[in-house]
This record gives C-alpha cells, structure tokens and sequence, in this order.
C-alpha cells in the first residue's frame, strides 16, 4: 500500500480545506432550499475538486482514487451532501468515461469536473432497490432510438440535467442480464420529477423521475447492450469507498468540534474532557474513524493499481456509514441537551450521515456482495 500524496494531489487538498468553514456557514441555507446551490458546485468545479481522477483531457486532473477519496473526505468535513457532489461526479464521470463514445463522453464529463452541471445516477426504483437486478424499467428499440418507460429515485433529482439510468432492453432475460444503461436527460419530454421530502440530507434534493416514453438517442446507450450489470455497474466499486470517507470526513470533523466542546465546558468544577467517560468515547470513536478511513483508501489504492476490490468496496459502504453514525451520535450525546437542538451542526450531521447506511445499498446487501465474493454465489446466502 501506498497512498503517498503528490504535489498535485496536495494542492487539491489544501483547497479543499479552504471550503470547510464556508460550507459549515452555509449548510444550513441549502438544507432550507433543498438544493445545493449552482455557486458552490461551479466552486468546487473550479477548483478542480469534482472527479479529479479523470484525464485532462475530460476535465479532470489525472489524479490517483486515492486523492480523489482524500477530497471527498475534505468537502465533507464541511458538508457530507456537499462531497456528495464528487462522490457522484466520480462515479458518473467514471461510468461515462469507460462506457460512453469518446463524444459523448468528452461532452458530459467536462459539464461534470467544471461543475456546470450534474449527472444524477439513476438505479433505484419504487419497486426495487435492493432488488436492482430487476427493473421494471423498459427499454425499446425504435430506429435510431430508445424508447424509456419507468420510474426511478435517486439523488440530485431535482437539480441534475441528466442521468444514467438501468432497464431492462431483454424481457426474457432473467434477474441481472438484460439490463442496460443510458445516459437520459432530464429535461427531455415524457420525464417527470417529484421531489423526496426526507428527514436529512435535503440539499442533496432526491426525487423520483417518471419516464413516460422518453426517447434517447442510440449514442447514450453506454456499454454494450444488456451488459449493464457486468460491465457499467464496475464504477460503485469506486463509489462505495468514496461513500466510506464520505462518512469519516463528517464524522472526523464531528469528533473535532466535540472535543473542543468537552474541553471547554465544565461540570462538577473541571472541563468534561477530564472526566473518562467522556473523553474515552471520542478516544473510541477516532479509533474506529482512523480504521475505517484505512479501510477506503486501501481500497481506492486497490482500485489504483487495477487489483480486484469489490469485496473492500462493499466493507467500506456497510462498516464505514454505520461507524460514523456511531461517532456523531456519541458527540451529540456529549453536548448534552445542546447537542439536540435543531441549529446545532451535530444533530444536522447525525440525520445527513443516517441515510448513507441505505443509499447506494445497505449493509445486507453489501455483506452479501462479500460472501458472495469469499464462499462463492452457491454457498453464498
Ligand atoms: C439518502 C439516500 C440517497 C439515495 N440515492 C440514490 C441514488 O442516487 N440513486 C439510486 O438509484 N438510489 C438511491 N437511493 C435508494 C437506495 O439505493 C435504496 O433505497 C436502497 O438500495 C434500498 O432499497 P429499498 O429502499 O427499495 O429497500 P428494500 O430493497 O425494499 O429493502 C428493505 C430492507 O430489506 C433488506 N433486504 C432486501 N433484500 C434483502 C436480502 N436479499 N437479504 C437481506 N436483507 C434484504 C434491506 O437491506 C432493507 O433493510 C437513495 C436512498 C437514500 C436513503
């Protein structure tokens, strides 16, 4: 392992770091809005923070996983829905690169890494989400293009001009084959956005989009059709890990702000931090932190190197979400009743990193990737 960081990956890191206080200020306005505003993705675009693993020649700034991870984990010491925007913009970026023709690639990949536009990623339906090898998403054939039928829920629905979205192109096909993906915008007639009123992480605006025999063009197909599964599916290797620090960045920031908080208030005449049962929970919780944070980064080094990684990958998105929710509660609990009032930082970050323990995939489904990946799909549950 070796997550040695260049000068270039470092220069994008001390940027990150300069939108921490700022995104800290501002979280609570775009939690109000439900959306992230246009200024801070064009921001971090600028700043050559979203999907910085990408070639220049889409946008990007040729950087490792690795130091794509360390800037997720950097937004989202200010705002996890914030790095959310990376998180995306790498796997979608990832996705079209690998899939998309050069064109079509070049032309939303840059739209991606500037942050003029994003790219939401479409896979859950109202019907299926853990189930995602079974959509009941269609896609037919109709001369030059697809016809789309279905419905979908995802993130930055409200706000994304496009989206990749899976359906089933083979309708004899069984679970997992058959499927393919395309690149739909969300604009197009026939589709449909409803917003998601969810209980934290509002700016990231989730909805669900109807598609009512939207046409795409035979270009945005990515990959090979029916091969959405094994081939395009591959980017939420990267994502998961990306998921994992994510949570950590949030966390660590959580864990900071709590021991400032202990240091400084007193009970029974000393500073809380004196007392053990206070300062060995967060002396837990950075533990369990710094274990998770290794955890994603070797797995994005996995992913560097071109070495198998799904197994990691899906440690990352069940173990580090959970540990983090773990971390912040615990520094919501050490603030006392301060730590439960609404316009406190702690209990924004509690409800915000709740849902990453379902997005992409729970921990069931991820513990089954990690069977399946150690015993084998027969002896797998
Ligand atoms: C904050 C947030 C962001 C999201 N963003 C996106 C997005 O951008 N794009 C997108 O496509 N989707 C997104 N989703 C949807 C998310 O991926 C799904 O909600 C998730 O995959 C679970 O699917 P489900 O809700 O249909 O639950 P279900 O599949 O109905 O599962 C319900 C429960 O049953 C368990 N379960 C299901 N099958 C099994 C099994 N075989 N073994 C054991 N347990 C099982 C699950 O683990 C879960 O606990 C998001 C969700 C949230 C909360």
């Amino acid at each position: 392992m070796d997550f040695a960081i260049t000068p270039g990956a470092q220069a994008l890191l001390d940027e990150a770091a300069t939108f921490e206080e700022r995104l800290i200020c501002e979280a609570r306005e775009r939690e109000a809005a439900g959306r992230i505003g246009t200024d801070v993705t064009q921001d971090l675009g600028s700043a050559g923070l979203i999907a910085p693993e990408l070639s220049t020649h889409l946008g990007g700034r040729g950087q490792s996983k690795v130091a794509a991870g360390l800037v997720t984990e950097a937004i989202a010491r200010g705002d996890l829905n914030v790095a959310y925007l990376q998180v995306v913009g790498s796997l979608m970026g990832q996705v079209i690169a690998r899939n998309a023709s050069a064109e079509v690639a070049e032309h939303y990949c840059r739209l991606i890494t500037s942050g003029a536009e994003t790219v939401a990623i479409g896979l859950s339906e109202p019907g299926a989400g853990s189930d995602a090898g079974n959509p009941q998403t269609t896609a037919t054939r109709d001369g030059d293009d697809w016809i789309i039928n279905g419905t979908k829920s995802m993130s930055l629905a409200m706000t994304s001009t496009a989206t990749v979205i899976f359906a089933r192109t083979d309708p004899q096909a069984k679970r997992g084959k058959g499927i393919s993906a395309f690149l739909v915008d969300l604009d197009a007639p026939g589709a449909t956005r409803t917003a998601i009123t969810d209980m934290g992480q509002s700016a990231v605006a989730r909805g669900s989009v109807d598609f009512s025999d939207v046409r795409v063009p035979a270009d945005h197909l990515l990959g090979a059709e029916g091969a959405a599964f094994s081939q395009v599916m591959q980017g939420f290797d990267f994502s998961r890990a990306l998921i994992g620090l994510q949570c950590t960045g949030s966390a660590s920031r959580a864990i900071d702000d709590a021991w400032a908080y202990v240091k400084d208030r007193e009970a029974f005449d000393q500073p809380l931090s004196t007392f053990q049962g206070v300062s060995f929970p967060l002396a837990e919780a950075e533990t369990k932190m710094a274990a998770a944070r290794l955890l994603c980064l070797n797995t994005l080094w996995l992913g560097d190197e071109g070495l198998p990684h799904t197994s990691q990958a899906a440690m990352c998105k069940w173990w580090a979400p959970l540990e983090a929710y773990h971390a912040i509660h615990q520094c919501l609990l050490l603030h006392g009743q301060n730590g439960y009032m609404r316009n406190r930082d702690v209990e924004k970050r509690l409800r915000d990193v709740l849902g990453m323990q379902i997005g992409d995939g729970t921990a069931q489904i991820m513990k089954l990737v990690i069977a399946r990946e150690s015993a084998g799909r027969a002896y797998a549950p």
